[in-house]
């Protein structure tokens, strides 16, 4: 007996049912009916792997400036069937997109309004 027997999300986050590469973005298909484009360096700059992000504070390690604008993933590797992760033109490889960071960074929800 886990803790999942016990405790279940309230509502089952997004999953993909096609990721592709266009030309400077990654297109996905999402099974409640979305698609997001994202711009392969929004993604990059995103990247969650503990080296981009400080993983006590959340905060950002990244330097933007470090990022070349014409970035792009050039081999995109699902992990098991939860995520995704990027061999980036410029050589990173750690992080590891699960699909709510994907979906999160694809489609930033609006912040919520009390009108
Ligand atoms: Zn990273």
């Amino acid at each position: 007996m886990g803790l999942w027997d016990h405790v279940k999300p309230a509502r089952r986050p997004p999953s993909p049912l096609s990721v592709e590469t266009t030309e400077r973005s990654l297109k996905v298909a999402w099974d409640d009916g979305a698609v997001t484009e994202t711009p392969f360096r929004t993604l990059r700059l995103e990247c969650p792997c503990a080296g981009c992000i400080e993983e006590w504070s959340g905060k950002r390690m990244l330097d933007p400036a470090t990022v070349p604008e014409g970035v792009r993933p050039l081999k995109v590797e699902p992990v098991g069937n939860y995520a995704v992760s990027f061999l980036w033109s410029d050589g990173h490889t750690t992080g590891i997109y699960s699909w709510p960071t994907l979906r999160a960074i694809g489609a930033p929800e609006p912040a919520a309004s009390s009108t």
